[in-house]
């Protein structure tokens, strides 16, 4: 372990990093949670997270990573044997269909090339043909974390209703909720899932689905075996003020504290924040005349941005540059992309100067790799960002 002077800079796509302002919330004395006062804040935080998944019906937290959010989306709403719909968007689009087929669903995974989003008229057609409504959901990410692409989910919304299908939708937010627009009950979703860790600036250990009346219908006739993800006595025990179990008392506490601060700043603004952070490290990947992995313009991710090096480079040996000279983890390649992109994370707490700091650290580390570039891609990141500050 070396010594560290300064924080690190911790720029994966997730776990972001946490605000002071969130750590100090959680660094409280445990409550009891079966007690008044527990009771009092739950209540509270119930309705205010509804607000950030602009969902009117009901939110519920688990105290798990994200995958478990994903597993409970499916176990509370499905029942073996019953064919569902996803698109190979990326390795997260892939790991949840992973889960989908070890519980005995008939996946139908819409194949895809990694470097676009979902196409809505796939689904269209797939759903038109359906003629007996076998297909129960259909289960999209809107920010792919392995590749940087986002998907529009109005459309897949629209999409399942041209062809007049029945089908569920569930939708992964993990990565892009409070950073990204994002309209649970206006856009017709069903089950939202989504984690503490990344736009969120928790420390990981909180899942979420937030359900709809449709959904809460589907669980009532869901066959598939649940215990701990069971949604329905999590809602019982929620409308007292309480969980079925222990919750993760003291991240529910920064929880609270992380949406006191996304309110304040403003959704709206929070998402524009992003989008000027997002476009400026794109400014300095052109420059470097590197590639994005995200092909469409209209899909590229505010989230993170995914740097495709040129064939025969190997990106971990650049984040490995990186890491060891100046003290900033960014994201890796993960699954068929591994050692072919590095991932810069540009969400949650994240700043202009923590991003002037991000890419000064990317072009130092290429400048001292045998990565062919052009360098100048800070300076026409700082521009963009004078041009459009304040
Ligand atoms: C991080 C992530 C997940 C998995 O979340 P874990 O907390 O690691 O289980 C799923 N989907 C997306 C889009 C993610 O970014």
């Amino acid at each position: 372990m070396t010594t560290r002077y300064g924080r690190q800079f911790l720029q994966i796509p997730g776990p972001s990093n946490v605000p002071d302002r969130v750590l100090r919330a959680i660094d409280q004395p445990t409550i009891d949670h079966r007690g008044p006062d527990f009771k009092e804040f739950t209540w509270g935080l119930l309705e205010r997270v509804k607000k950030v998944f602009k969902c009117e019906d009901h939110v519920i937290i688990y105290p798990s990573s994200g995958s478990g959010a994903w597993e409970a989306a499916l176990v509370n709403t499905l029942s073996p044997g019953d064919t569902i719909l996803m698109v190979e968007t990326g390795e997260f689009a892939v790991l949840w269909r992973d889960i989908a087929i070890r519980f005995g669903l008939n996946v139908d995974f819409v194949p895809g090339d990694w470097r676009h989003g979902v196409d809505p008229q796939i689904i269209e057609e797939k759903l038109k043909t359906d003629e007996s409504q076998s297909i129960k959901a259909v289960a999209v990410v809107q920010n792919e974390t392995s590749t940087g692409v986002t998907s529009d989910i109005f459309k897949v919304r629209q999409a399942i209703d041209a062809a007049n299908h029945s089908a569920l939708l569930l939708v992964d937010v993990i990565s892009s909720l409070g950073s990204v627009d994002y309209r649970h009950s206006e856009w017709g979703v069903d089950v939202t899932i989504g984690g503490s860790q990344k736009g969120l600036m928790l420390p990981p250990g909180l899942g979420f689905n937030a359900i709809n009346q449709k959904a809460i219908k589907a669980s009532a006739d869901a066959k598939l075996p649940k215990s701990y993800w069971n949604w329905s006595p999590i809602l019982e025990s929620n409308s007292n003020g309480f969980f079925p179990y222990t919750p993760a008392t003291n991240l529910l506490f920064g929880l609270d504290e992380a949406l006191n601060m996304l309110f304040e700043e403003g959704l709206d603004n929070a998402f524009a924040r992003h989008a000027r952070l997002a476009e400026a490290t794109r400014r300095a990947v052109d420059t470097w005349g590197l590639e994005n992995l995200a092909i469409n313009p209209s899909e590229y991710s505010n989230v993170l941005t995914a740097v495709l090096l040129p064939e025969g480079h190997d990106a971990d040996g650049l984040r490995q540059i990186i890491l060891e000279n100046f003290d900033m983890p960014l994201g890796t390649g993960l699954g068929k992309v591994k050692g072919k992109v590095f991932r810069i994370g540009h969400l949650g707490w994240f700043n202009e100067l923590m991003l002037a700091g991000t890419l000064s650290g990317v072009e130092m580390g290429l400048s001292l790799s045998d990565i062919p570039f052009n360098a100048g891609g800070v300076q026409a990141a700082l521009n963009y960002l004078i041009k459009n500050s304040g």
